[in-house]
Parts: structure tokens; C-alpha cells; sequence
């Protein structure tokens, strides 16, 4: 590991070491080693489409097949992957310091596979349904793991209308549960930003609250971001490779 990475790595777990109240934002950049596409990366398209044209409800409403299609390839595609070292840390993290929170954009649900507790779950989950009508089905989500779906779309248990991806679509806000917990998690010792190109509002913002609140700001990223030059530390790596190495200097002392 070149010099000024081992020393930056340094830097991050001295400031852990001191930490009672951790928590990480993270994005696609978490789940990359595990194969898992980003949205802006290569095998970041799907059949010529960008997310942008499938990830929303009127994409929903025009085409609800097409769009399941595009979900239930990403279902398939995540069940064969496996949580990376990085999250392997993060979960190690979760139960070392006294406050954790994680919160993610991705909806692939590995932090949890890899033993996360306290999972924010801003984007919501691939793994989740709930009714395209609104009928209330109680629950008003439910977990469906089922991958492929033998007949698209999949239907509500409870009205027989279509159900949809349990995640947050372009242009439809942040569950106000999960936002609340999310700032709430802001108040912190250290917030570490992971694997996201920060250009997805409101979660960009997050890093920048938690500056503003007093906390140590560090970034991990082999491309370092718009917002890298408001925080305290911008590692320039990857996240699997970054968080092994605080990792194993955070369990050396
Ligand atoms: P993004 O694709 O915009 O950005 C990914 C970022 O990760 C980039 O800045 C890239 O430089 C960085 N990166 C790539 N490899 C990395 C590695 N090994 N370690 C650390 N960083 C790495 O993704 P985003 O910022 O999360 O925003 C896209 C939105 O798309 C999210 O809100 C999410 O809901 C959704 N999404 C989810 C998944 C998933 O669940 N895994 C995957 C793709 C997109
Ligand atoms: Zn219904």
C-alpha cells in the first residue's frame, strides 16, 4: 500500500479508536467487489436503458412489465452474490462502537447477509414488495425473495393488483421514518462516506449535516467525489481494500 494511503489509513482509525457514535453513508461502491453493478459504471445499463428511464413510477405506470423485467434480472443477478471484506468491517463496526448506523443507499441487502445491525435503509429494498395500488395490504410491505418470479409483474396477496419494488423510485421522497433516524445518526463521532458519487440528493447532503454538527468527515473512494474537498479526509481507494486495512489497525490496538 503506497505511503500516503497507509498514513490516511492511520488517520481514520485513530480517529475510530476515539469513537463512541459511528456511522457510515454508503452507495454502490460498497457492493462493487461483490459484482454487484453501480448505476453510473460499466454494466451499469440494462438493455440500453439507463436507470433513470426505468427506476420511476411513471416508468411503472407506462410499462410495468419492462420494468419488472429490469428488477427481477437485478434480483437474479444480486442472489448470486456474496457481502465483500467491506462489509464484512462494517458489520464487525456495527457492533463495536456503542452507536452505529449504516445508511445505505443500495438496496441489494448485504450489509444485513453480512451480520449489519442497524441497517438505514434509505433507497429501501430489492427484496421488499408492496402494492402498486395502495390497496393497505397489512403489511404494507412484505419480503419476497423469490428470484426469477415465474409470471411478471408479481401480485399483491391481497387485491390481486400488481406489486412493486419496494425501493425508492426517482422523484418519490425518503420513507419519513428511515430520513428521521438517518439525521438523527448524523449527531456522531466519525461519518465515514462509502462507494457513492454523492451526485443522488438528499444523501449527499448527509456528510456535509454531519460536518456541520462537529463530527470527523472521511471519504472512501477510488474516485474522489464533488463533496471530497468539504470533509476531513478523502481516501483515494477502495472500500474493500481501505476498510480491511483501519480494520486490521483498529484490531491491532
Ligand atoms: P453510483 O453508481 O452513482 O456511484 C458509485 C460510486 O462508487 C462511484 O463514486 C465510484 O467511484 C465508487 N466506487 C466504485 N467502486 C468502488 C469500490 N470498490 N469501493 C469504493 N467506491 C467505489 O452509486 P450511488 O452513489 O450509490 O447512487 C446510485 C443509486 O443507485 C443509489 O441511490 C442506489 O439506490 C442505486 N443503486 C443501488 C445498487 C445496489 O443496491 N448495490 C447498485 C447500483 C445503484
Ligand atoms: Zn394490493
Amino acid at each position: 500500500m503506497a505511503e500516503s494511503l497507509s498514513s490516511d489509513v492511520r488517520v481514520l482509525a485513530g480517529r475510530l479508536e476515539n469513537a463512541a457514535r459511528v456511522t457510515v453513508v454508503a452507495g454502490a461502491g460498497l457492493s462493487a467487489a461483490s459484482g454487484v453493478p453501480t448505476f453510473r459504471g460499466p454494466g451499469g445499463l440494462w438493455k440500453d436503458f439507463r436507470p433513470e428511464e426505468l427506476a420511476t413510477p411513471e416508468a411503472f405506470a407506462r410499462d410495468p412489465r419492462l420494468v419488472w423485467e429490469w428488477y427481477d434480472w437485478r434480483r437474479q443477478s444480486i442472489a448470486g452474490c456474496r457481502p465483500n471484506r467491506a462489509h464484512e468491517v462494517l458489520a464487525a463496526w456495527s457492533r463495536r462502537f456503542a452507536t452505529f448506523a449504516l445508511v445505505t443507499q443500495n438496496v441489494d441487502g448485504l450489509e444485513e447477509r453480512a451480520g449489519t445491525i442497524n441497517v438505514l435503509r434509505f433507497h429501501g429494498s430489492i427484496w421488499e414488495l408492496s402494492c402498486w395500488d395502495g390497496c393497505r395490504a397489512a403489511p404494507a410491505r412484505w419480503r419476497d425473495e423469490t428470484a426469477p418470479f415465474p409470471a411478471l409483474p408479481p401480485r399483491c396477496p391481497r387485491c390481486g393488483g400488481f406489486a412493486r419494488p419496494g425501493v425508492v423510485w426517482f422523484g418519490e421522497p425518503i420513507d419519513p421514518g428511515v430520513l428521521r433516524a438517518s439525521l438523527e445518526a448524523l449527531d456522531c463521532d466519525v461519518c465515514l462516506v462509502v462507494g457513492t458519487s454523492a451526485v443522488v440528493y438528499p444523501a449527499a447532503g448527509l456528510a456535509l449535516e454531519a460536518a456541520r454538527r462537529g463530527a470527523f468527515t472521511a471519504e472512501i473512494n477510488p474516485e474522489p467525489t464533488e463533496v471530497a474537498n468539504d470533509l476531513d479526509l478523502a481516501i483515494a481507494g477502495r472500500a474493500e481494500v481501505v476498510l480491511d486495512a483501519v480494520e486490521r489497525v483498529l484490531s491491532e490496538s
